[in-house]
């Protein structure tokens, strides 16, 4: 008995320790880099003379992780990072990053969701309210500019999307979008609509970004793979079809349960519905979020 534990334990370490150092760097720009991995969100990292600016920190524990794979691309120390939304698998690193002196930059919903417990009902997540030195110290209401490492990075908070606080990133001279968790690359996306988040919302933001881009641009996803502008154009598709499949079924009067029945996901479902997001709870939240 004790032996099969001891295997057991070992095997499950074996399997974290590999996990935990799983981390993909992927240049995307001269200066721009992007850590994936299968725990947590994507972590962007730009690097250069001013110092490296991190765009979200992922899960708590894994901050040494994700220093350490900037380093690797910049001694520089992390000056700035940006949340692009509160999740705990995207601002997971702030208090140790905080403590090391970086700067946090955020929406202000950002930082009224962190200074207080949230929980998030999808995943049965609580997440206590972080520690001041976690805290972002520069928030904004709109956007905001920062000129740094060479480039002019528009920061804009684009509204009742993925959630009520999310913002991208622009740099608009390396031509890359930062979408955060605007967007799962080949999964459906979560929308947490319990704090804020509307398919509508999201929708007009995939074609803000879709107006800003060109054949040119990188654009960098929450979850998932870079992709470039046409990947964005049929995730904005898939979206839009979905949605509008939705709404006249809503519109005709039928309830959620005879919508999901009907299954107005069907044509994207082998290709979208196997992650985090089973069709019927991206059905759900749509039905849900959509205007009467
Ligand atoms: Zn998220």
């Amino acid at each position: 008995m004790k032996s099969i534990f001891t295997y057991l334990l070992t095997l499950l370490c074996s399997v974290s320790v590999y996990a935990e150092n799983d981390v993909e760097v992927i240049q995307v720009k001269d200066n721009i880099h992007v850590l994936i991995s299968p725990a947590g969100g994507n972590v962007v990292v730009s690097t250069g003379e001013d110092g490296t600016f991190l765009i979200d920190d992922q899960l708590a524990g894994r901050t040494e992780i994700i220093r350490s794979a900037a380093k690797e691309i910049s001694q520089q120390d992390i000056k700035f990072v940006l949340n692009t939304h509160y999740h705990f698998d995207h601002t997971g690193g702030n208090e140790t990053l905080g403590e090391q002196g970086a700067v946090i930059v955020s929406h202000d919903k950002v930082r009224q969701r962190l200074s207080t417990k949230q929980f998030i009902t999808y995943f049965g997540r609580e997440m206590q309210p972080l520690n001041k030195v976690g805290l972002p110290t520069v928030t904004f209401s709109d956007d905001m500019t920062l000129y740094y490492n060479n480039d002019e990075i528009r920061l804009i908070h684009t509204p009742a999307a993925h959630t009520d606080g999310d913002s991208v990133a622009i740099f608009t001279k390396a031509n890359v979008i930062v979408g955060g968790d605007l967007i799962f690359n080949g999964r459906y996306p979560f929308i947490d609509s319990e704090h804020g988040g509307t398919i509508t919302g999201l929708i007009t933001s995939i074609d803000a970004l879709l107006a800003i881009a060109d054949d040119q641009t990188v654009v960098i996803p929450g979850h998932g793979s870079v992709m470039d502008k046409q990947g964005l154009q049929k995730y904005g598709d898939v979206l839009k079809e979905v949605a509008n499949n939705i709404d006249a079924l809503k519109k005709s009067g039928k309830s959620l349960e005879q919508v999901i029945a009907e299954k107005p996901s069907s044509a994207f479902d082998a290709k979208y519905g196997n992650g985090l997001i089973p069709p019927e709870a991206f059905v759900t939240t749509i039905y849900e979020t959509l205007a009467p």
